[in-house]
């Protein structure tokens, strides 16, 4: 999927630049195309903090 010749709505310069907040979520968007498109960065730190936080007990508590 290519965006390069993408003009945004908003400020009608291209989405590539990333003039406006308009832009920037819509580049993202397109940028989202790998395994964790549907997760935000904020839920996957929560889940690998989540995961230490269970390992570390797990390891705790067999020693
Ligand atoms: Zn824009």
């Amino acid at each position: 999927m290519t965006y390069d010749r993408l003009v945004c709505a908003n400020c009608a310069a291209p989405v590539s630049e990333g003039r406006c907040p308009v832009c920037r979520a819509s580049r993202e968007r397109l940028q989202q195309d790998g395994p964790f498109a549907g997760l935000n960065p904020m839920a996957l730190i929560a889940l690998l903090a989540v995961l230490i936080a269970a390992v570390a007990l797990l390891a705790h508590q067999t020693v």
